[in-house]
């Protein structure tokens, strides 16, 4: 059975940027709906049920087509929203190191990264996902994704993905999804992302 991970802060933590009410539904309505239809996708399907989450995902197209889908939807929605909690902290840290540098080399500074990630992920159309991601090669790259897809369905490592999906925001922020990203990016710990960058770099 998959579960969900305890959030290492409380709903309130990340106010002002991301208020209490939107993670409380978020964390305990959106994200728990996701787990339990994955669970609910896998229970007679033993082989995939005995999985890790990431190779459930990396492994997508070797599934039983009759829940290929589900585990696309609920699987990349549980695996996408565990990242995007552990992102953000009521006390974000600066990325220092390999991954300060190799930021630096391809987006030409940690500002210009930052201005990109947020372009990147203010583009996607309707519901989705702004990644940063490591691709078959190890670079990075900026990519959109669609519903609750994940990169490690396209062979690739994600580092850091933002919610665009209206429930990620629309309580507080409405139809404006560029305020949402700069609140985010203000709670953003990109210190958390350097350790997954460092594990899979
Ligand atoms: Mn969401």
């Amino acid at each position: 059975m998959h579960k969900q991970k305890q959030l290492l802060y409380s709903f309130d933590a990340l106010e002002p940027y991301i208020d209490a009410k939107t993670m409380e539904i978020h964390f305990s309505k959106h994200h728990v709906g996701y787990i339990n239809k994955l669970n609910d996708a896998l229970k007679d399907h033993p082989d995939s049920a005995s999985l890790e989450l990431e190779d459930l995902l990396k492994n997508i197209n070797s599934l039983d087509p009759s829940i290929k889908q589900a585990v696309i939807n609920h699987g990349g929605g549980h695996h996408n929203h565990t990242l995007f909690w552990e992102s953000m902290s009521p006390s974000p840290k600066d990325p220092s190191g390999k991954f300060l540098e190799s930021l630096e080399s391809k987006f030409g500074s940690l500002q210009e990264f930052k201005d990109k990630f947020v372009a990147n992920a203010a583009g996607v159309f309707g519901s989705g996902w702004g990644y940063l991601v490591l691709d078959s090669d190890s670079n990075l790259e900026l990519i959109k994704t669609s519903n609750q897809d994940s990169p490690l369905m396209l062979g690739k490592t994600p580092l850091l993905g933002v919610d665009v999906w209206e429930h990620a925001y629309y309580l507080k922020y409405q139809n404006k999804r560029p305020d949402y990203l700069d609140a985010f990016m203000k709670v953003l710990d990109l210190s958390v992302v350097e350790e997954r960058f460092n594990k899979n770099y």
